[in-house]
């Protein structure tokens, strides 16, 4: 069968559907309705409340009326039944309905009832005209409604009429089953071919929901066969390193290095750290902790300890920025220790790049800093013990896979301050221990912020003045959106001449990516010296920028900024014995989800808070990255709302891929047939053969 061969799908409406990523009958009924509206239930109009409930109704009709002036013209029509009276309201299409109705004829109406004076009133009800009381189930039933109804628009594809063609495909075919069956027992599945009929011609709303449970047990399920698949073929071994025990490099850092005690949630992940690289087995441990906690100190001393048993040690960050921020901030506490750390990054020159790779094969190089260039085939460590993955949830299974290979199974420790639940890094990463690293450094002040208009930017600006008439210091940060750097470069440009003809008194730096990184350093370092006292800048003092004195930072076009980067920006700040503030200056008419952004900044300083705040606004795939950590975008499941089942999921998948690891039991045929080309697919996708 053909989508063309469908009643009712004509040359143009077979276009939209394909427009619409609808080749194929199949894909017709893979294409699952949003949500139901319930009409199953008529209600006399007596009992109706009018206080915003959906129902419908049936009766007949004694009015027609057109009301209102020439512009503002609308059109009641006023139904009874044995009850009571009740009106439909439009305001669109007046002519149209005008025509539609006769008097005295039986109709049903469906909506939302309202109170409007002394009337019930339903506006822009669904309609349909009734040739007597036996017809109700034309109405009265439960329907799928579809997405895409503003697509499907301009070639009149309604949901009836979408359900309807899906009617004809499943009552041609029999859709086989694939899910083996003691687990469509154990779950109470429907078995697929019930599923797809409950799901497009639901009877009950209970129906529909177990089908969709079915639905999305069979999404996660292959999903998780192909990571228990992926990860036996990474194979994760359960032997690892051990780092007998703590030395110099160690003591020295905690004792003589750093100036300050570690908290008690530092405290603990060093020592869950120390444990695990001592089992014997290899660690596989996530750092979560909000900005500022202190997770580098963390990670270094994890680093030493590698570098204590004569092994290297590796710290991926996921830009270049970062990296050599990261590197800069290494380098500044290690070169008490004369450890030889190294930066590696995709655009250095050939030269220098043939004399670092030369140097971490020889074991020269202790530490390498880098981006993803230190995944890469020609990197050959001497003797990788540990690598570290900053702000994991841009990195996925395959950038793990591959930092296993690049040593004898070295430990991995990833850090992140976005709190991702726990039921997501195992499926990420797997097997993963979570440290939590609660609250920051005692002494912090929280800092405080607030949004401003252009209005107030005088008032601002002589709020600055105090604070650097007191010896403080400040960031103003400009937006930069990749595609139109050079625009916001001209900003940034603009505002950092403005702000210098503002203060006269004072040394104004600018920062941007566009920038040789010497000529950052020099900016930088000028700034931590305080031979600036204002700093002006893109992004790209982003993370990992640590200058305690500063303690304002105004944002200008905070709007533009998602919301887990301003946490980042103002992380910045709040650094040093100063109370610190932040100012989000912002002029233009904001969107809702902008407003919620800079509502949820000025009320809150909790980062995992306002993960949860961004995470909620922008969906999981966005959040997380799902496009390069490798996180499916799921069809029906909410990887989310639905991590009680991912974890059932996983479980079944585990199970059965060890017991029979290439499905070849003949009960397992029908889902190695669906199996294998959705693995193909996946390892594909993951680079892995
Ligand atoms: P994160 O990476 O978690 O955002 P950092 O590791 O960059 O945080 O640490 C933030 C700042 O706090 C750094 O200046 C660091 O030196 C400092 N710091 C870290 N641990 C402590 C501590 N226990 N007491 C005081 N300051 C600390
Ligand atoms: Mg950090």
């Amino acid at each position: 069968m053909k989508l063309n061969e469908l009643k009712g799908v004509s040359d143009k409406r077979l276009q939209a559907l394909n427009q619409y990523g609808i080749h194929s009958p199949e894909d017709l009924i893979n294409f699952f309705p949003r949500r139901l509206i319930d009409r199953s239930r008529v209600s006399p109009i007596a009992v109706l409340s009018g206080f915003g409930d959906a129902v419908t109704v049936i009766g007949n009709v004694i009015s027609i009326e057109v009301v209102g002036y020439r512009n503002k013209k609308r059109l009641e029509v006023t139904i009874e039944d044995d009850s009571g009276r009740l009106k439909g309201v439009w305001f669109k299409g007046v002519s149209y309905f005008q025509k539609f109705f006769k008097k005295g004829q039986l109709v049903a109406f469906y909506g939302t009832v309202k109170q409007y004076g002394r009337y019930l009133t339903i506006a822009h009800p669904d309609t349909e005209k009734l040739s007597d009381s036996s017809d109700i189930h034309k109405v009265a039933n439960i329907v799928p409604v579809y997405p895409g109804s503003t697509f499907f628009k301009k070639t009149y594809i309604t949901s009836p009429l979408i359900q309807g063609w899906i009617k004809q495909i499943l009552q041609s075919t029999r859709i086989k089953e694939f899910l083996p069956s003691y687990l469509l027992q154990k779950y109470h599945l429907p078995d697929r071919d019930s599923a797809y009929k409950m799901i497009h011609t639901p009877t009950d709303t209970k129906n529909f929901y177990a089908a969709l449970y079915r639905f999305k047990f069979e999404e996660l399920f292959l999903f998780q066969l192909s990571m228990a698949k992926l990860k036996q073929r990474i194979k994760l071994r359960h032997t690892g390193i051990i780092f007998e025990q703590l030395g110099e490099y160690t003591h020295r850092f905690f004792n003589e290095v750093i100036p300050f005690t570690l908290t008690e949630g530092q405290k603990q992940s060093l020592s869950a750290i120390k444990k695990d690289v001592r089992s014997g087995k290899q660690m596989n441990r996530l750092i979560q902790g909000d900005v500022g906690a202190g997770k580098t100190v963390v990670a270094i001393g994890a680093m030493l300890m590698a570098l204590d048993n004569g092994y290297q040690a590796s710290f991926m960050a996921p830009t270049e920025i970062l990296a050599e921020q990261h590197y800069r901030t290494l380098n500044e506490y290690l070169k008490p220790l004369n450890i030889n750390v190294r930066l590696l990054t995709g655009n250095q020159k050939t030269t220098l790049r043939r004399d670092i790779l030369t140097d971490i094969q020889s074991g020269g190089c202790q530490i390498v800093v880098g981006t993803h260039a230190i995944i890469q085939k020609e990197v050959q460590f001497a003797k990788l013990g540990l690598a570290v993955i900053d702000e994991q949830h841009r990195f996925g299974v395959l950038q793990r896979a591959n930092l296993l290979e690049k040593g004898d199974y070295p430990h991995i420790l990833v850090m992140s301050a976005t709190p991702i639940p726990r039921s997501l890094a195992m499926t990420l990463y797997g097997d993963l221990d979570v440290s939590l690293i609660k609250g920051l450094p005692a002494g912090r002040k929280p800092i405080k912020t607030a949004v401003r208009g252009e209005k107030s930017r005088e008032k601002v600006y002589r709020f600055l003045q105090e604070i650097l008439a007191d010896g403080g210091q400040a960031y103003i940060v400009y937006p930069l959106v990749e595609e139109s750097e050079a625009l916001d470069l001209k900003d940034a440009t603009m505002g950092y001449e403005h702000i210098q003809k503002r203060f006269p008194g004072y040394s104004v730096g600018l920062l941007h990516g566009r920038m040789k990184s010497e000529d950052k350093d020099e900016v930088m370092r000028a700034f931590i010296n305080n031979d600036l006292q204002i700093l002006v800048s893109t992004t790209v003092i982003e993370v990992g920028v640590d200058v305690p004195n500063a303690s304002v930072m105004i944002i200008e076009h905070a709007e533009r900024f998602g919301l887990s980067q301003l946490h980042q920006l103002r992380g910045r700040i709040g650094r040093g014995p100063r109370q610190s503030f932040c100012i989000l200056m912002t002029d233009v008419k904001q969107s809702k989800e902008a407003k919620i952004r800079l509502k949820t900044m000025a009320e809150s300083n909790d980062g995992f808070k306002i993960a949860e705040v961004d995470l909620k606004l922008r969906g999981p795939g966005d959040f997380l990255g799902t496009k390069q950590s490798g996180l499916p975008d799921f069809k029906v499941a909410d990887i989310l709302q639905d991590q009680e089942l991912l974890i059932k999921a996983k479980d079944e998948a585990t199970t059965l891929i060890k017991k029979d690891p290439d499905l070849e039991q003949p009960d397992q045929e029908a889902l190695r047939r669906v199996f294998v080309p959705y693995f193909k697919e996946k390892a594909r996708f993951y680079n892995i053969t």
